[in-house]
């Protein structure tokens, strides 16, 4: 695993913590907060699963943004949003 795997992992332990749930339900919440619905797997799957982007709600969001940033830090939000989501969608 590269470090910026691990990182990436560390994002979702973060929010998994801070809001009580489970490692693959935060992974699924951080990928609804930042697909943009261009990958394969949301125009394949969003659907049948029931993926809503609009799902995450506010304090989520700020739950991600902050473990983001204290995962990955000095990384800027594209970056960091666009390496997440390839661990996540494999681009
Ligand atoms: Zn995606």
């Amino acid at each position: 695993m590269s470090d910026s795997d691990s990182q990436v992992e560390q994002v979702f332990q973060l929010v998994a913590e801070e809001l009580g749930v489970a490692r693959k339900e935060a992974r699924e919440l951080v990928h609804k907060h930042l697909c943009k619905g261009t990958c394969e797997w949301y125009r394949t799957k969003a659907e049948q699963r029931d993926f809503k982007r609009q799902d995450v709600r506010q304090e989520q969001r700020r739950a991600i943004e902050g473990a983001i940033a204290r995962a990955m830090p000095g990384v800027d939000t594209d970056t960091a949003l666009g390496r997440i989501h390839k661990v996540i969608c494999g681009r």
